[in-house]
């Protein structure tokens, strides 16, 4: 079985500071220790997996297509530094259009990973800033890490690595 860390990505990956939404490059900024932290999170043998909602897709904000972009966009960025996510599971809905099983506080996408993966729950985690975070992340079994938005993600991957 894997251990893999799970990643919320807007706040938490990058800064969310004066945009809802995000599907732009240039609004595209990684928050301080994301780089790092995510290279030393691969060499310690974790799988990094990004679980993210982005129902501005639903609202008709930006396209399917600007999200795999703008992933591909942070993916070569962290490979420009030796690091490297694994998957990015994301939820374009949103239920002011539709309902969906995915978005979090759903654990859908977690759990989805964990199949996929051959993940063990127990020790394994998820990062994030938002209350859903945890929520999706307790109701898929795995502990989860509150942190304020768009900090310094150093001290919470210390405290995993040590
Ligand atoms: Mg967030
Ligand atoms: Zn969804």
């Amino acid at each position: 079985m894997n251990k893999a860390v799970f990643l919320d990505r807007d706040g938490t990956i990058n800064s969310d500071e004066g945009h809802y939404y995000i599907y732009k490059k240039e609004d595209f900024i990684f928050n301080p220790g994301v780089i790092e932290g995510i290279k030393r999170l691969n060499e310690a043998g974790y799988l990094v997996i990004v679980v993210t909602n982005q129902g501005g897709v639903a609202k008709g904000e930006y396209t399917e297509k600007e999200v795999e972009l703008l992933h591909e966009y942070m993916c070569s960025e962290l490979a420009k530094a030796g690091a490297r996510i694994d998957k990015i599971y994301y939820c374009p809905h949103h239920e002011s259009v539709s309902k969906c099983k995915c978005r979090k506080p759903s654990p859908y996408m977690i759990e989805k990973a964990i199949e996929e993966f051959d993940i063990d729950k127990s020790i394994s985690l998820l990062i994030g800033d938002g209350t859903r975070d945890i929520e999706a992340a307790e109701a898929a079994g795995i502990r989860g890490i509150k942190i304020p938005k768009n900090s310094d993600i150093t001290p919470v991957i210390d405290a995993i690595l040590n």
